[in-house]
């Protein structure tokens, strides 16, 4: 019985693993062609600040829409896209994209704040990175100061030396610098403090536990009141819930993004929230509000 039982158990695992490696395998080859074929598009996501209620920053998300495999999510085809290199080409492609975008929308006289674009580990370690993005805001006409990138944390902790090297030279352009998926990793704030980082992204994986665990909550406490005694600004991400922002104005958080109030947007409706001056309703702000 144990034999056969192993034996069963050993062929669906087999399966599976074949159905895993042959998916990985398409996305490879597909991924390969995307760029070419201009299957890439950007939406973006408005970051509000938790005492005014108004937009701050819009963060350029990837999305593909794969001809023959349907809109394939980049939780899925990043990490392949990473660990083939094709993320390098992929990445500089969204970052002058996003940068063109938000230039646009600026000489339509509209007003999107500033821009948040994520680099991957393998992007923040391609040599000459600050040169590569100086050149794509020379090109856009990008302003450093308006442009904000995302690096997860234990892309810098890996390396730390090198990646302390990269960040000063980003850093020099005037770019801000955010730690994304903030909590998720092993770095702490101790070293954090002794690289150009200007913000913190709590992973949604916290936020998303706020509503039934104090541990989590305590955790996100902890790590706002050590970010703001460092001067960075923090920002939650995925907040999907009234209780979830009233707890975040409790702990003085600055700024938060999430399907509570928009998801990302299409540019066009990007731009037309700009034009509405969209905001977070009255009834979600920290205080009752006087007149504006
Ligand atoms: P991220 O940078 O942490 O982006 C936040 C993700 O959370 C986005 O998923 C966003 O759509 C999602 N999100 C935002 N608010 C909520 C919410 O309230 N609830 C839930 N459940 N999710 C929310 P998305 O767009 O699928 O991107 C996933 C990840 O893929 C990103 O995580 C980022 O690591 C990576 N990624 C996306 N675009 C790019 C890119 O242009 N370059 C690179 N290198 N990575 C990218
Ligand atoms: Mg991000
Ligand atoms: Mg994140
Ligand atoms: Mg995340």
């Amino acid at each position: 019985h144990a034999k056969q039982r192993g034996r069963r158990n050993w062929q669906c695992y087999e399966a599976g693993m074949g159905a895993q490696v042959r998916r990985r395998q398409f996305l490879l080859g597909r991924l390969r062609r995307a760029l070419a074929g201009n299957e890439f598009f950007l939406v973006f996501q408005p970051r509000v600040a938790l005492a005014s209620g108004a937009v701050r920053s819009w963060e350029a998300l990837l999305r593909w829409d794969c001809p023959d495999g349907g809109a394939v999510s980049p939780d899925e085809f990043i990490p392949v896209a990473e660990e083939s290199g094709a993320i390098v080409p992929i990445g500089e492609w969204a970052l002058r994209e996003a940068c063109r975008q938000f230039v646009e929308w600026r000489a339509q006289g509209l007003d999107p704040g500033s821009l948040a674009v994520n680099l991957s580990p393998r992007q923040f370690a391609v040599p000459q990175l600050a040169e590569r993005i100086a050149d794509i805001l020379a090109e856009t006409g990008m302003p450093p100061t308006l442009l904000e990138l995302e690096i997860t944390e234990t892309a810098v902790m890996e390396e730390f030396d090198s990646a302390a090297r990269t960040l000063e030279h980003l850093a020099g352009l005037g770019v801000g610098i955010a730690i994304d998926d903030f909590g998720t990793g092993y770095s702490s704030l101790a070293y954090l403090r002794r690289l150009p980082v200007d913000k913190l992204k709590i992973d949604r994986s916290f936020i998303g536990a706020l509503d039934d665990s104090p541990h989590d909550a305590a955790i996100v406490r902890t790590i706002i009141e050590l970010a703001r005694a460092l001067g960075l600004t923090v920002v939650a991400e995925g907040v999907e819930t009234e209780s979830q922002l009233r707890f975040l104005h409790g702990v003085l958080c600055h700024e938060m993004q999430g399907y509570l109030f928009s998801r990302p947007l299409c540019p066009s409706a990007c731009a037309q929230m700009m034009r509405d001056g969209v905001r977070l309703p009255g009834h979600l702000l920290p205080r009752p509000q006087g007149p504006q």
